[in-house]
């Protein structure tokens, strides 16, 4: 069985947004394209979270990724990863803040690997950029180290590039290669419209001005630089045809709806109180909605 929208694309992927409530309150936030839900009044529940990603595979899913709000504020998180079938290439985006106390838990329970996001190396811009503190900003340091620890690895830091925060990114290079983890730079979705973005073009000339070697992954096309033994991957959605042509993932949003795109609110799919085949109905559906935000010749798409 496999998922295919009208544009030819597979499904293969879930990003689940396991709750919308965040412990920081970074400027730039897109909520995963939720409309702002802080409070998770309706909270996709575990039973509901299982049985998607269960039809999810029955379809063809093989990835899963779990995201918030912050995901690792939901304390269940291990008892759902427990639950789902064998084989699935499991993963988690959190702020890691909590992840210290928890990376070998998740570990034991399943979860394959980690993005972790970290805006700064530097404390006091840390705290301009994600509202979190000093001692939030050791927690994040301990978390990366623990979950290399734990074996959730490809660890991923993951840095939006901001003007608070490019004239770093060669210090972050720095601190990946000294700990074996990847660094993922992500171009801002400039949603707050204030032009928080800082200059990624510059960044990626300067990382293929150094790169050793340049290979570009099949989701989304992303580009990833290897650069005297670190490596750094670059996510570039913006105005990026080829990023949507390759997109292989559907959204499902924290009161259990299903979402083509990260862009789009008008087309979601509420998975109510669905039973198993009725949910996998609901993700054809779904599939069957999807189409390129940013495709040639038209932009944005319908
Ligand atoms: N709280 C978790 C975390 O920090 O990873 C999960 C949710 S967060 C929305 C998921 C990822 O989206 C983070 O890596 C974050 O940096 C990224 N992100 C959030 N807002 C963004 C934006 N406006 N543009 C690009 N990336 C963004």
């Amino acid at each position: 069985m496999s998922l295919v929208d009208p544009f030819g694309r597979k499904v293969t992927g879930l990003r689940i947004a396991i709750t919308s409530r965040c412990n920081l309150s970074c400027l730039y936030c897109h909520h995963e394209g939720e409309e702002a839900n802080p409070t998770g009044s309706r909270e996709i529940s575990k039973d509901e979270i299982v049985k998607v990603i269960r039809a999810g595979v029955d379809l063809g899913v093989k990835r899963v990724k779990f995201t918030g709000g912050e995901p690792l504020l939901r304390s269940d998180l291990e008892s759902i990863l427990k639950k789902l079938p064998g084989g699935l290439d499991l993963s988690l985006t959190t702020n890691g803040t909590l992840l210290a106390g928890r990376a070998k838990s998740l570990s034991e329970a399943g979860l394959g690997r980690v993005n972790v996001s970290l805006d700064s190396l530097r404390p006091e811009v840390y705290s301009r950029i994600t509202g979190g503190t000093v001692e939030d900003h050791r927690k994040v340091l301990a978390g990366i180290d623990a979950a290399v620890e734990a074996g959730l690895v490809p660890v991923k830091v993951n840095v939006v590039v901001l003007k608070e925060n490019e004239d770093e990114v060669w210090d972050m290079v720095e601190f990946v290669r000294g700990r074996g983890v990847i660094l993922q730079l992500i171009e801002l979705l400039d949603f707050s419209g204030r032009g928080l973005g800082g200059d990624f073009s510059r960044i990626e000339g300067e990382l293929e001005g150094r790169a050793d070697k340049i290979v570009t992954r099949d989701m989304h096309r992303r580009r990833k630089y290897f650069i005297d033994g670190a490596e750094v991957e670059v996510v570039r959605p913006i105005d990026n045809t080829e990023f949507c042509a390759n997109c292989t993932r559907l959204r499902v949003t924290s009161d259990g709806r299903l979402k083509p795109c990260l862009l789009r609110n008008d087309n979601l799919v509420d998975l109510g109180s669905a039973d198993l085949e009725e949910t996998k109905r609901l993700i054809e559906k779904a599939t069957f909605l999807r189409s390129p935000y940013f495709c040639k010749g038209q932009n944005p798409s319908r």
